[in-house]
This record gives structure tokens, C-alpha cells and sequence, in this order.
């Protein structure tokens, strides 16, 4: 639970904040009433109209991963946060999201992976940007949860355009191959960890890396998508 010696104001109502909120930034009104994805497939995080278990296109042909949360559709106020978490490298938001990711998985029943791996960027990308923002977001899930961190085991090897400067049919080869594994895993239950999902492309090429070396039980945790 979020503890400051000073008060804070919501971020959507400027209320202040009361300090059982588990969100810092956050009030428990303006926190019910974001665009949470509720009902969702758990293994690709679709939205479905009931709380089924899982969509049809899982139960026919499973994703990668084994489970999936994503947590809102990608609009106003979280499109907002993400794109000053993503290119005005506000920290603050990158806490935020971090925030509210942690507090989804803390209703979870089922063990937690023994590690996460923000998503890579490029090194040409990540030093026009200077910082990643899936490391930042990854971090207070890391601390919360007491789960290790890994930034190195993955890499993204092939430069490629923004994926949300591209046409749906351009996405797939944009990011094929684009990843590889530095060095073998020494775990098998790994969270790979994005703030956007768009086509889900990029997701299923770092997963197809990281199952190269054989089964891993592969979640994936992302902040948002335009559903
Ligand atoms: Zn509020
Ligand atoms: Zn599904």
C-alpha cells in the first residue's frame, strides 16, 4: 500500500488521495472507473462478452504464452499516461502504470513467474529514447512481488519502424526475426512485459525467440490495447 508523508492529488479528479489507495496518484472512485479489460480470455487477454475461461480462437489454437493480462483498452486516460510514460519520459507515469499492473496481479492465485523481461528495444532505439519504458513499468511490479528482473537474456537484434507507423499487413514482417536469446534462460516461468500491444506481432516474435531453447511456461503482461 502507497505511504507519503505528503498528501497527493488524484491525477483525473485532483481530489486528494487518501493514503489506503493503493494506486499513488490514483483515488479508489477514478480507479473503478478506468477502462479496465474485465472479462478477458486468460490465455491471449481478448475481451469476451461473458466470463468464459477462454476465447474460441485459444481453445482451438493456443497462443504461445499461457496466460495473458492485459489490462486496459488503449483510450484516454491510459493512451495519455502510456504516451507520457513512452516519449516524455515521465517517470511519475511510468510508476503509475507499474502501479496498477501490480495491483491486478495481486488478485492472482496462481504462483508468479521467477522472473520478468521488459520487452527489448533496439540499442539504436533505446538510445535515441535514453530509456526503456517497459523496464521503468516493469520496476515496482519487480519490487512488490520480490521478482528478479531480466534486461539481457533477450535481445532485439534487427532494427525496425515504429509498429504503429505501419499498415496491420506491414506489422507481421516488421518484427519477424527481430529478436534472439543472448544467453540460455535458467528459468521456466518468465512474464514478458510491454506497455502497447497493437497487432500483437511483436509479442509473438520475442516469444518465438524465447521458445526456441525448448518449453517455458511464458506469460505476458502489457499495460494496453485498442481492442
Ligand atoms: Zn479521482
Ligand atoms: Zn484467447
Amino acid at each position: 500500500m502507497f505511504k507519503s508523508l505528503w498528501p497527493t492529488r488524484c491525477l483525473i479528479c485532483l481530489q486528494t488521495v487518501p493514503a489506503t489507495s493503493p494506486i499513488e496518484h490514483l483515488c479508489p472512485g477514478c480507479l473503478s472507473i478506468l477502462p479496465w479489460n474485465t472479462a478477458a480470455c486468460a490465455r491471449c487477454a481478448q475481451p469476451l462478452p461473458m466470463e468464459l475461461a477462454y476465447c474460441a480462437h485459444c481453445l482451438n489454437k493456443p497462443t504461445q504464452q499461457q496466460r495473458a493480462y492485459i489490462l486496459f483498452d488503449y483510450t484516454a486516460p491510459i493512451s495519455d499516461w502510456i504516451h507520457a510514460a513512452k516519449f516524455e519520459a515521465s517517470f511519475i507515469h511510468c510508476r503509475l502504470l507499474s502501479q496498477l499492473l501490480s495491483h491486478t496481479l495481486a488478485h492472482r492465485s496462481t504462483s508468479f513467474p521467477q522472473c520478468i523481461l521488459p520487452m527489448p528495444l533496439h540499442s539504436r532505439r533505446l538510445r535515441q529514447r535514453g530509456y526503456n519504458q517497459a523496464i521503468e513499468i516493469a520496476r515496482t511490479v519487480c519490487q512488490r512481488f520480490a521478482i528478479p528482473m531480466d534486461t539481457h537474456s533477450l535481445q532485439r537484434h534487427r532494427y525496425s519502424q515504429s509498429q504503429s507507423t505501419l499498415a496491420l499487413k506491414e506489422r507481421k514482417s516488421n518484427v519477424y526475426d527481430s529478436f534472439n536469446l543472448r544467453q540460455p534462460l535458467t528459468v521456466s516461468h518468465i512474464a514478458l512485459l510491454d506497455d502497447v500491444s497493437t497487432s500483437g506481432n511483436t509479442l509473438e516474435a520475442a516469444s518465438r525467440a524465447l521458445l526456441m531453447q525448448g518449453p517455458l511456461e511464458l506469460e505476458y503482461w502489457c499495460i494496453a490495447k485498442p481492442f
